[in-house]
């Protein structure tokens, strides 16, 4: 399926199940940005590989939690990367590797955008907005984000430029308004 109709399907349960949606959408991406890459380069035999397991699933829930301390957080993450898996059944899914071995198969990339997945990518779209229009954890979490990437640009130019880092960072606040 593709991106825009796994993000409102996602969106819009987690929303319904009163999960950070943000989260959700953030995960539900995860399996897709591990495994496609990765085999485009040549490095995984299959675009469903590792990233769409079980096995991923628990480790990354569990570093979530380790590190957040967050029990919705973690729950919200969990749930967003188990629904790209239900949403990619139609197709192979390595459930339990690497405790199963699985015949991968050896598909090439399609990139035929069909009529169907079209409607499909309208129908997550149209979800999106219902969420966004209703949920205002969504919108309050899309702010916290904006705030976080502020916050962690700050730290990273008080890093790079070092004793000036806040002249300098102050400058660059500067320049922008200008
Ligand atoms: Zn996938």
């Amino acid at each position: 399926m593709f991106p825009i109709a796994h993000i409102g399907i996602t969106a819009l349960i987690a929303s319904l199940l009163s999960l950070s949606p943000l989260i959700a959408i953030i995960a539900s991406q995860i399996p897709d940005l591990i495994d496609k890459p990765l085999y485009i380069l040549g490095v995984f035999p299959s675009g469903r590989y590792i990233g769409h397991t079980l096995f991923a699933i628990i480790i990354l829930t569990i570093l979530i939690y380790l590190f957040s301390r967050k029990k919705i957080l973690a729950i919200s993450f969990c749930f967003g990367m188990l629904m790209h898996l239900l949403q990619d059944l139609p197709y192979f899914i390595p459930w339990f590797y690497p405790f199963k071995n699985y015949e991968f198969p050896k598909s090439s990339f399609q990139l035929n955008y069909t009529l169907e997945l079209f409607l499909l990518d309208i129908t997550g779209l149209t979800m999106l907005i219902i969420v966004y229009k209703n949920n205002r954890q969504l919108v309050a979490e899309i702010l916290n984000l904006k705030n976080t990437s502020y916050e962690i640009y700050k730290k990273f130019c008080q890093t790079v430029y070092g004793k000036n880092s806040k002249n300098q960072f102050n400058k660059n606040k500067i320049n922008k308004k200008l």
